[in-house]
Parts: C-alpha cells; structure tokens; sequence
C-alpha cells in the first residue's frame, strides 16, 4: 500500500509540474519571450522554446503585445 502511495504522489507531482511549468517561445536576439500562440512567436525563425522562468534568468522580456 506503501507504494501506491509513492507512485500517485509522483503522479501528482508530475502533473502539477506540467501545470505550473510556463513553456515561453523566448527569442535569444531580441531577448524577448512569447506566449506559444503570439504571432511574433510563430514568424520567430530563431526562437527557442524555454521554461518562462529561464527565459527571465536569461535577461528576457515579455513581449509588450502578447505579455510572454
Ligand atoms: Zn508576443
């Protein structure tokens, strides 16, 4: 019993994870970040798909249209 305990923990934690990880489309030119639905995002030849928060350690900004 134990150990489902632990496993639906782990599950949990995962999802919760997924849930609050913010996936930004952060353009290392420019240095601003994207939401993955702005359309800068979208053109953004040379943008990479980083967690928002290290999108910010990078010196990033949020976009001003779509607010990152
Ligand atoms: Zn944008």
């Amino acid at each position: 019993m134990k150990k489902v305990i632990i496993i639906l923990g782990v599950i949990i934690y995962g999802l919760s994870g997924m849930v609050f990880a913010e996936t930004v489309i952060y353009n290392p030119k420019s240095g601003i970040y994207h939401n993955q639905y702005c359309h800068s995002a979208k053109i953004c030849k040379v943008c990479i798909k980083i967690d928002k928060k290290e999108a910010q350690r990078r010196g990033g900004r949020a976009c001003k249209k779509c607010g990152g």
